[in-house]
């Protein structure tokens, strides 16, 4: 028995790694699935589980506080520069120190400075036995269940000594995007995304999350001597730590500046964010030689790029209203340089968000950019003390409505005639995932509402050359493009024209989902909640969001009107004949003989139905063959019918 679990425990994690560390993946997902559940399957006959089985990193129970954890060698900061001439006079002072002590002269290390959060790895006899952030280098939280659901980092390694290693945990931009094309309340930015995920007391968060790690620093060992960066990065890459692809040597500092240059130049290439370059004197008696003042190691220094972070005043706070109605506040600010553009406005998320940060008029407040995203306002600096309170709004500041105060958001109540929202949701309408009217601007929509006086998206269809005649930026040619693309857009797809109409918490992905699963529009408005909550992906909220949404009589009108002007939305794929899957969401699990997985889930897919992954109160069916595991036990556990492929195959025989 133990023989086998070994050999099974080696297989899965030979996989794992070679998917998450070397980012070469050897078999499918299905297959890498259906070997985690037979190793499931066999630790439970076992009645235990190997400590460096991948099963223990799923994520247990949620924590209630994160307890303290005293590091065994101190986690140091790294003392900071941002100019190069700041950098070159760091490094003349370690050459000076360095000759002074009879030393010769050294190469540099050049690493990336992942913009994430530190963490520090204790092992111990060969088991990663705690985990932590950085604290203040001294103590930090004990977070090991969090950090055992990044699958990058090896819970077990051949070395025995104890040890401890440091990472910073980020989160991939590509991961985020992912995240975010499906999350109702979208993440930021990468950064919070990995230390909020790190930081939450619940694993299973910080496992949705796919954070990953790159180690770069051996802060502790015992029965090992490392005599060099270089070294001490082949040590952990040798016991399987992710360690980042870029580290370089240099003999000179003005090369080492020319690549910190070459780096900020292909940052934004990069699938995660950095905020920097760290230099590092390479050999280890060297920086014995130069020790550290009682903050930073002389032997090390960050190179900060452009500021990211700064701080501002809030000099007054106005609402906007969007297309749902939604108010949001925007901070008018004293200008101040960011990132190389000069920062006016920030936007305060929402009523709540104002008191949680404790912000008022004539606040200084943290001011944070990354990339291209909209600066946001972190909190106020310790010690504000804000001239006046910002004032919640009673009427709408464009309409004058009454505002009403729902979850953590206000609201103006007057959807019918307020102009700011009929200009957004016009311009969502006409947007590139909605319906595509190519030369239709918010600028555009604006000018609808603010000079023709549209008070309908159905007036889109209404328009003649005539009434277009006289608007500024309006010339013959414009007007005719603008009406034949108007035109065209009546026959969308029924997913983009789901997206158009702009449901509240209906993100692109969800309406092409609501559009394959309805087939018809008809058939989304007439959902009960029971049926739309078949559906992957919509939860509660979203579910009674579109309810509510195709219940509101004036909503109804609208669409009705855009349906009598005209507009026909195509169904994606032709409308299907009535199979024994139509509107299923089926499970295949286990060994497959007369197709393989792939194969069954595209039949699946073609016959109306839906395949997923796993199983839930949403499935409908679970089909089961040979090695079956957890997801056979939880379709029993959840009373979903069962059958194997013989039964499925006769069951569909006549559609295929
Ligand atoms: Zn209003």
């Amino acid at each position: 028995m133990e023989e086998k679990l070994r050999a099974l425990t080696d297989r899965v994690n030979q996989l794992a790694r070679a998917y998450y560390v070397e980012d070469a993946p050897q078999v499918s997902d299905g297959e890498y699935d259906a070997l985690f559940d037979q190793l499931l399957e066999l630790e439970k006959e076992a009645g235990y589980s190997l400590p460096d089985s991948p099963t223990r990193r799923v994520g247990g129970e949620p924590l209630t506080a994160f307890l303290p954890h005293t590091h065994l060698g101190r986690l140091w900061s790294l003392d900071k520069v941002r100019t190069k001439d700041d950098l070159l006079a760091w490094g003349e002072r370690v050459e000076r120190l360095l000759a002074a002590a009879g030393a010769p002269k050294q190469d540099y290390a050049l690493e990336y400075k992942f913009d994430g959060l530190t963490i520090n790895l204790t092992y111990e006899n060969g088991r990663l036995v705690a985990g932590a952030t950085r604290g203040n280098g001294v103590v930090g939280e004990a977070i090991l269940p969090q950090i055992m659901t990044i699958r990058s980092l090896p819970l077990t390694i051949p070395f025995a000594g104890k040890m401890e290693v440091q990472g910073e945990c980020y989160m991939r931009l590509s991961v985020l995007a992912d995240f975010n094309a499906k999350a109702t309340e979208p993440l930021k930015n990468a950064r919070n995304a990995a230390a909020g995920a790190l930081r939450n007391l619940d694993p299973q968060v910080t496992a949705s999350r796919h954070l990953d790690c790159a180690c770069y620093n051996v802060g502790y060992i015992e029965g090992k001597t490392l005599t060099d960066q270089a070294e001490m990065l082949a040590f952990l890459r040798e016991q399987g730590f992710p360690v980042s692809d870029y580290t370089e040597y240099f003999s000179s500092i003005q090369a080492v500046y020319d690549a910190i240059v070459a780096a900020e130049g292909r940052r934004e290439t990069l699938d995660f964010l950095i905020d920097g370059m760290v230099v590092k004197v390479r050999d280890f008696q060297a920086r014995q030689i130069l020790g550290s003042t009682d903050r930073f190691p002389r032997w090390a220094m960050a190179f900060k790029f452009a500021a990211e972070e700064t701080t501002t005043v809030v000099e007054d706070v106005t609402w906007e209203v969007g297309r749902t109605g939604k108010l949001t506040p925007r901070a008018h600010l004293e200008p101040v340089e960011l990132c190389g553009a000069t920062i006016r406005h920030a936007t305060l998320n929402n009523w709540d968000d104002i008191q949680r940060k404790r912000i008022g008029i004539g606040s200084r407040v943290f001011l944070r950019r990354s990339g291209d995203v909209i600066p946001e306002i972190l909190g106020a600096v310790p010690g504000d003390q804000p001239q006046a309170p910002i004032q919640k709004p009673e009427h709408c500041p464009a309409c004058g409505a009454h505002v009403e105060h729902r979850g953590v958001h206000l609201f103006c109540t007057n959807s019918l005639s307020c102009r700011p929202q009929i200009v957004a949701r016009l311009a969502h309408f006409a947007s590139r995932e909605a319906m595509d009217i190519e030369g239709f601007s918010e600028k555009t929509a604006n000018q609808m509402v603010e000079e023709l006086g549209f008070s309908a998206i159905a007036e889109l269809y209404t328009l003649t050359p005539q009434r277009l005649e006289g608007l500024s930026g309006f010339g013959p040619k414009r007007i005719e493009n603008l009406l034949s693309a108007i035109q065209n857009s009546k026959t969308p797809a029924l997913g983009a024209f789901i997206f158009a109409i702009g449901i509240p918490n209906v993100g692109a992905k969800t309406a092409r989902d609501l559009a394959r699963h309805f087939g018809t529009l008809e058939a989304l408005r007439q959902a009960p909640l029971d049926a739309l909550l078949q559906i992957q992906d919509v939860g509660e909220v979203v579910a009674m969001s579109i309810r509510d949404f195709f219940q509101d009589p004036f909503i109804a009108g609208q669409v009705d009107k855009l349906l009598e002007e005209g507009v026909s939305p195509q169904a994606e794929t032709k409308p299907q004949r009535q199979s024994p899957l139509t509107g299923k969401t089926v499970v295949v699990t286990g060994t497959m003989e007369r197709m393989d997985r792939k194969q069954i889930e595209a039949l699946i897919e073609t016959l109306g139905g839906k395949a997923a992954g796993s199983v839930s109160k949403k499935t409908s069916l679970v089909v089961a063959g040979p090695g079956a595991g957890s997801k056979l036990e939880k379709a029993r556990e959840l009373q979903i019918p069962v059958m194997d492929e013989a039964a499925f195959f006769a069951m569909v025989e006549e559609d295929i």
